[in-house]
């Protein structure tokens, strides 16, 4: 930032009213997207590091946009891009509601890296903001043919700044990406961003070189060859984002369980399917771990994984996956594994618990295995009675017959939990609640962490 601190005057100086275009004869037929220097006459140029918004508004012009020439100001509709005393019709996006949510979630992917929120809402005239308009055409903003996208730019932060991006040319009639690079391009010019001479950076002029984000990479600046930048040494797009907006959430792909769901019983030798989504960098590798050990990896769907012989009791899952920037996203379940059960026909050492076999109190933790705490518990549920002494148990649903045999349904504070000699009604009316027997009168349960259902150890 020191070195913009050093080349922003000089350069406004000297060159205070130049409009530059990037190349003017594009070397394909992709289309020009270019900027347009504006001073401090025409613009609220940041100081380095000061106070900027952090917001960038995407405006598909619905019913059409009007922006008048003069300040550069989103929150009055008003762009030094447009030719001074005049007003802009810019016709609304033309490609309907489905790719708009493309290119909003594909823009959000490009900004995630930074504290920079992306909104399709406009934030009104109170409220500063970037805007960048995703719509209309060329010509209807006074740039000649050819021109994809224009943005003001000074070597540092436009305040407020309009940047356009021409969705409705012919160029961009088959591709959201693309417009989504121009958008990346046209708000970080107004960001103090140069055309960057390296093919995966959104600043780019390079085509044909996959997914574009802003790279950490001291880059040359230029347009089809390396140039010195105008505004600092070289240029790395993603620090100075990164130095002046900060850290944003860098999501990973989004993951998760298709089978099986969180917190359901299971059989041995269960199939394991991840599900995921990264529309804009899309996913990498996905890899599977239970109990904290990996079963396997893979880079393309189906994401599916079978159990490792043996997996038994209470099961956890864990998916972690990247995507082609290699930001990574985990997602952790908990399942139970075991035999399924009606009453009594369990194996030695297990009763049956929800129509499933569980580890029963000849395993420390297991249930009705006498604990200390919670923690000491397979379920986390370490419950007391009049007396203090603690008894591993399961929460349940009144009068269903869930509990293993002896044991009953038991109403205890905001939740039920399996208690021993409680009867129910498992009639199938559900109209009376258990209620403790003579023996448990004065019963007393210490019920702490009964919110967190949260399974880790085996039964
Ligand atoms: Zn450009």
């Amino acid at each position: 930032m020191s070195s913009a601190a050093r080349f922003l005057f000089p350069v406004l100086l000297l060159a205070p009213s130049l409009a530059l275009v990037g190349d003017a004869q594009a070397k394909d037929q992709r289309p020009i997207t270019t900027y347009e220097w504006v001073d401090s006459t025409m613009a609220d140029i940041a100081e380095p590091n000061g106070h900027t918004s952090k917001i960038i508004y995407l405006n598909r012009c619905e019913g059409g946009c009007s922006i008048s020439g003069g300040f550069n100001d989103s929150r009055t509709n008003r762009s030094s891009i447009i030719a001074g005393g005049s007003t802009a019709n810019i016709s609304a996006w033309g490609k309907g509601d489905a790719q708009w949510e493309q290119l909003v979630e594909c823009v959000t992917a490009l900004y995630d890296p930074y504290d920079i929120i992306i909104t399709d809402v406009d934030p009104g005239p109170n409220v500063e903001h970037f805007e960048t308009i995703v719509a209309g055409r060329a010509s209807e903003a006074g740039m000649p043919q050819g021109v994809g996208g224009v943005a003001p730019f000074s070597c540092g932060i436009i305040n407020n700044a309009i940047s356009f991006n021409f969705a409705n040319e012919n160029f961009y009639a088959n591709g959201i990406k693309s417009i989504c690079e121009t958008v990346g391009q046209e708000t970080a010019h107004a960001f103090g961003l140069e055309h960057e001479y390296l093919c995966t950076d959104p600043m780019t002029y390079l085509p044909d070189c996959g997914l574009k984000w802003f790279q950490d990479e001291n880059a040359s600046c230029g347009e089809y060859e390396p140039s010195s930048c105008m505004c600092r040494q070289n240029q790395n797009s993603h620090r100075i984002l990164e130095d002046h907006f900060g850290v944003g959430p860098n999501r990973g792909p989004d993951l998760d369980f298709a089978r099986p769901l969180a917190n359901s019983n299971v059989s041995p030798n269960f199939v394991i399917e991840v599900s995921g989504d990264d529309y804009y960098y899309g996913i990498n590798n996905v890899e599977v771990f239970v109990n904290g050990n990996s079963i396997g990896e893979t880079s393309s769907p189906p994401y599916i994984f079978n159990a490792p012989e043996g997996t038994t009791g209470y099961t956890t899952l864990e998916v972690r996956g990247t995507d082609a920037r290699g930001w990574a996203s985990s997602k952790t379940i908990e399942i139970n594994v075991g035999e399924s059960c009606d009453a009594g026909d369990c194996p030695a050492g297990r009763v049956c618990f929800d129509n499933f076999c569980i580890a029963d109190s000849t395993t420390p933790g297991g249930f009705a295995a006498t604990c200390d705490n919670d923690a000491t518990c397979n379920s986390e549920i370490c419950a007391r009675d009049s007396d203090g002494v603690g008894t591993c148990t399961e929460t349940c649903e009144l009068d269903k017959g869930q509990c293993p045999a002896g044991f009953g349904c038991l109403k205890a504070g905001d939740t039920n939990v399996c208690w021993a000699g409680v009867t129910e009604d498992t009639g199938g009316c559900g109209c009376n609640s258990a209620t403790p027997t003579g023996g448990l009168a004065g019963l007393f349960l210490v019920l702490l962490g009964l919110f967190y259902q949260r399974r880790r150890r085996l039964s």
